[in-house]
């Protein structure tokens, strides 16, 4: 793939900094910035070397700045690339780029810089698309997913599930080119058995989209209790010191907040606390609604009653816990209350912020066994993809099992492989002529 234009962009964020970087990149991308530039000349510098000089406009010079060179291919975009490390000041910035525009560069469009690294060859999807959630990341257990996928374990293991279908699809496709005289190439059986084993490989990578997903956004967590249980009080305890970020979803119906707190490198979100706040004049069956709208949408629910007053309220919510959510039970105000403990409940109070970081290791610890890998999904279109895959697998089986012929097979063996490969972004049928005439010489 090759581009006609160069493009540029500043690849820091807007305001004020010590330093700003702006980014050029396309088959004219030396020339062009040799063009505003005083110094050794860029037209000679090696690539991955950084050289000094002066931004001029005319006889005027600019800002003094450093140039990276990258040269095509070993650049990120794979063209020839560089980036101009200027002094932050807005003014400068406008300056630069609108010299730079002047000169025939063209600003780039969002994630530009990227999708050229996709098309060059230099990053497949998932890798371009862990760019992007890197960047996003504000979690430790975030950042690494990202980081994992960037590096590229999940697209190899998609490789190799691919490789050994593309394989028997080939031999199944070439009895199709024998079409009459009744051959198997492919033998059922092994099919059959590699189909099993590609589901087995692809079900826990269908699996770890929840959880893969709960750490790219949040785990959701419920604070349910009775009206002046504490909800609010034990929330902003948990906020104190560690708020992260407070998010202000406008909902369609009314509004809702959502908190969210970092904890160990985990990321929680604390759903819809807000409605059941202000509770007081509201009817209990109100409340209640409210109490299960927020615990449909948890993974983490903490039942949280006052000492002195008992959980009644919390027993006939409880036959709504799933089997997917962990539930916490958590008395609250045992500064009021020493009534003894009943097991496994944990105590805090809220107001004097006891027991506030015992409850946030239980929390941070129901989710840690739930460890990412390199093949964690995070992307809800991998997982849309992985789905489909999965099924057209278990249709292949379906037909394997009821004896249909080989054209049918085939069909929805390409399906599966379709789906595969537009996870990485690879084109499927060209893999799988590449593989007939390549690997079996048939000379037709
Ligand atoms: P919510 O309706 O469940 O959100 O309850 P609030 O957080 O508004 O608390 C209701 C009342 O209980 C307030 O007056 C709080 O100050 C009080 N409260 C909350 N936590 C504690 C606690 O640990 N000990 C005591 N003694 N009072 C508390």
């Amino acid at each position: 793939m090759n581009f006609q234009d160069t493009i540029c962009a500043v690849a820091t964020p807007p305001g004020v900094g010590a330093l700003a970087i702006i980014r050029v990149s396309g088959p004219e991308a030396i020339s062009l910035v040799d063009a505003v530039f005083k110094g050794k000349s860029l037209k000679h510098a090696e690539g991955n070397t950084i050289v000094y000089g002066h931004i001029v406009d005319g006889e005027k010079v600019v800002d003094e700045v450093l140039v990276s060179v990258f040269r095509n291919p070993r650049s990120f975009t794979g063209e020839d690339s560089l980036e101009i490390s200027t002094h932050g000041s807005p003014f400068i910035i406008r300056y630069v780029m609108k010299l730079l525009v002047q000169k025939g560069c063209r600003p780039a469009g969002p994630g530009e810089f990227t999708q050229r690294a996709f098309l060059n060859g230099r990053l497949d999807l998932v890798q371009a698309e862990a760019v992007a959630d890197l960047i996003a990341a504000d979690s430790e257990a975030a950042h690494k997913t990202a980081l994992n996928q960037l590096r590229g374990g999940f697209s190899r293991k998609l490789a190799i599930l691919r490789e050994d279908l593309i394989h028997f699809a080939s031999l199944v496709e070439l009895e199709l080119d024998f079409g009459e005289e009744d051959v198997e190439f492919a033998d059922r059986d092994d099919l059959k058995a590699l189909i099993l084993n590609l589901q087995d490989q692809i079900r826990p990578l269908i699996q770890s989209f929840e959880s893969g997903n709960a750490i790219k956004e949040g785990f959701p967590v419920a604070i349910i209790g009775a009206p002046n249980a504490g909800k609010s009080t034990l929330l902003n305890a948990l906020l104190n010191e560690d708020r992260a970020i407070v998010t202000d979803i406008a909902g369609t119906t009314r509004d809702i907040i959502e908190d969210t707190l970092i904890i160990d490198g985990i990321k929680f979100r604390f759903i819809d606390t807000a409605g059941i706040r202000e509770t007081e004049d509201l009817i209990e069956a109100m409340g209640i609604e409210r109490s299960k709208k927020a615990l449909q949408d948890a993974r983490l629910v903490l039942f949280l009653y006052d000492s002195t007053q008992g959980y009644e309220f919390l027993q006939d919510l409880q036959g709504l816990i799933r089997e997917d959510q962990t539930l916490f039970w958590v008395r609250n105000k045992t500064d009021i209350d020493e009534s003894s403990i009943r097991e496994g409940e944990i105590r805090i109070s809220a107001r004097a912020q006891v027991g506030i970081e015992a409850l946030k290791k239980q929390i941070s610890q129901s989710v840690a066994d739930l460890k990412t890998t390199d093949t964690t999904i995070t992307n809800v279109r991998h997982f849309d993809h992985l789905t489909k895959a999965y099924s057209a697998l278990d249709d292949v089986l379906t037909g394997l099992h009821s004896g249909i012929t080989g054209d049918f097979l085939a069909q929805d063996i390409r399906l599966a492989l379709h789906h595969l490969g537009e996870i990485t972004g690879t084109i499927s049928t060209d893999d799988l002529l590449k593989n007939i005439f390549g690997k079996f010489c048939i000379g037709k």
